[in-house]
């Protein structure tokens, strides 16, 4: 698979053509980074975006869902569809409302859905799903039995094309602006990990696994 993407009328970033980002690297990176995609398609011309979780491994990017989920349904039956990924760095406070902006890193990628029929490709998927959400959790919980298996439908999509736009840095206001009295920079946002709330029936001989305490490291704000 080539390093660069392919770029397409499909793919093309076209507003601030300088932000978009094509290196597979760079856009698989963004994908590693997130666990929540939303998933565009459309059914009898009327679009849906659907947020949902995710994974990646090497050129697809896998799905679960209930069995009985339009969204499943549509990726499980071969249809197209349109998956993205945003990453919110910062607020870009500007001088001016037209220059303020986010410093972000988001993904969108095309390609059919493919649904993962057979008992132990499943359960791979599934787990490089967990592992993308929670490292090390599947290993610690119960998995799924042939029910609960069978009552979710997992899908692979296979990475057709995909672009990366990225901002960062201070805003770029008019040259004029820059002599106004307001304060102006970046706010920087990020998601970080709150204290553990046990749950009110864990027994309270059991410690927190060791992967939960790196999580936490990893992800403390
Ligand atoms: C957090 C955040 C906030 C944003 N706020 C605004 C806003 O308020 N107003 C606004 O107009 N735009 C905003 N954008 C940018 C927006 O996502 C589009 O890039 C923008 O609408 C310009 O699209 P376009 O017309 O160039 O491309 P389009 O013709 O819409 O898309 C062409 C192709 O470019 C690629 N592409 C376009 N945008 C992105 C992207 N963000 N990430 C990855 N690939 C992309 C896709 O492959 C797409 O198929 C925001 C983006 C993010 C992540």
């Amino acid at each position: 698979m080539a390093n660069q993407i392919e770029i397409t009328d499909r793919n093309r970033v076209r507003r601030l053509p300088e932000r978009g980002v094509y290196d597979r690297e760079q856009v698989y990176a963004i994908l590693d980074s997130s666990f929540l995609c939303h998933v565009g398609f459309i059914q009898d011309g009327q679009p849906f975006v659907i947020p949902t979780n995710y994974g990646r491994r090497n050129d697809e990017v896998l799905c679960h869902g209930s069995a009985a989920s339009r969204m499943m349904k549509h990726l499980a039956q071969g249809n197209a569809a349109c998956i993205t990924v945003t990453l919110v760095d910062g607020l870009v406070l500007a001088r001016s409302g037209f220059h303020s902006s986010i410093n972000y890193r988001s993904v969108v990628v095309f390609g059919h859905g493919h649904e993962i029929t057979d008992p132990a490709e499943k359960n791979d998927a599934l787990y490089a799903i967990s592992e993308n959400i929670c490292p090390g959790r599947w290993r610690d919980i119960r998995g799924p039995s042939p029910q609960e298996l069978k009552g979710t439908t997992v899908v692979r999509v296979p990475i057709e094309s995909a672009s990366a736009k990225i901002r960062t840095g201070p805003p770029k206001d008019d040259e004029e602006d820059y002599a106004l009295p307001m304060w102006a920079g970046v706010l920087p946002l990020h998601t970080a990990a709150g204290e553990l709330v046990r749950d009110p029936r864990l027994a309270p001989a059991v410690p927190v696994p060791d992967y939960l305490q790196q999580y936490i490291s990893k992800h403390r704000g």
